[in-house]
């Protein structure tokens, strides 16, 4: 089912706030991804001319069962059907530079092919959404490794909380954030991102 949108969260591991030299943050920052960026499971990252330093985020994704308004974080996941691996591949530099210049970043994160998902399984299968190992290599090595017990703001919050604002349809997506370990990706690459239970993600960069 494609999305009406996918709503993603930045700054949701402590050891990646401080990677990336951020503020901690006192609520999330909340930004939008395009549906048209979306790619899937063995389909190629497609590095457009002149864009440089361009990032993977290993990211647990959720998907939508039933439109979402206002819900307490108690019945929060009642909400949520499934459950994907994404990477929010993002243009770093041009991230950086919208943001030094007080500018938005929707650009840098919204580039046809910067949005590989997997195929969704059910969320029963998926276990404790708080304690899941996320793993992503690049060409074989290890660059990020984390665990979702270590996000800032809890998967049941943050549902809450975009509730309070933004109406999530069915099929829509929320990205949690990604732990530490972003780099480069070039093309050649191989970029796999795993979520324990959930999936593998396997994207060639060109
Ligand atoms: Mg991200």
């Amino acid at each position: 089912m494609r999305p009406t949108k996918i709503v993603c969260i930045g700054w949701n591991y402590k050891s990646h706030v401080s990677e990336l030299e951020s503020k901690y943050p006192e609520v999330p920052t909340v930004f939008f991804k395009p549906v048209s960026c979306m790619i899937g499971d063995g389909d190629e990252i497609v590095i457009p001319e002149g864009v440089t330093n361009v990032q993977h985020e290993v990211e647990l994704a959720l998907i939508y069962g039933k439109d979402c308004k206002s819900v307490s974080e108690e019945d929060a996941m009642e909400y949520i059907s499934h459950a994907a691996v994404f990477n929010d591949v993002s243009a770093r530099d041009m991230q950086w530079k919208a943001r030094d210049e007080g500018n938005t970043w929707d650009l840098s994160k919204g580039i046809d092919t910067f949005g590989p998902m997997s195929e969704p399984v059910p969320i029963e299968q998926v276990g404790d959404v708080q304690n899941l190992d996320l793993e992503l290599t690049v060409n074989g090595e290890i660059r990020q490794k984390g665990n979702t017990r270590n996000m800032i703001f809890t998967i049941p919050w943050l549902i809450s909380y975009v509730s309070r604002y933004i109406t999530m349809e069915k099929g829509d997506v929320l990205i949690t954030g990604t732990p530490e370990g972003v780099s480069e990706i070039r093309p050649g690459d191989v970029v796999v991102a795993r979520i324990q239970n959930v999936g593998t993600l396997t994207n060639k960069v060109r």
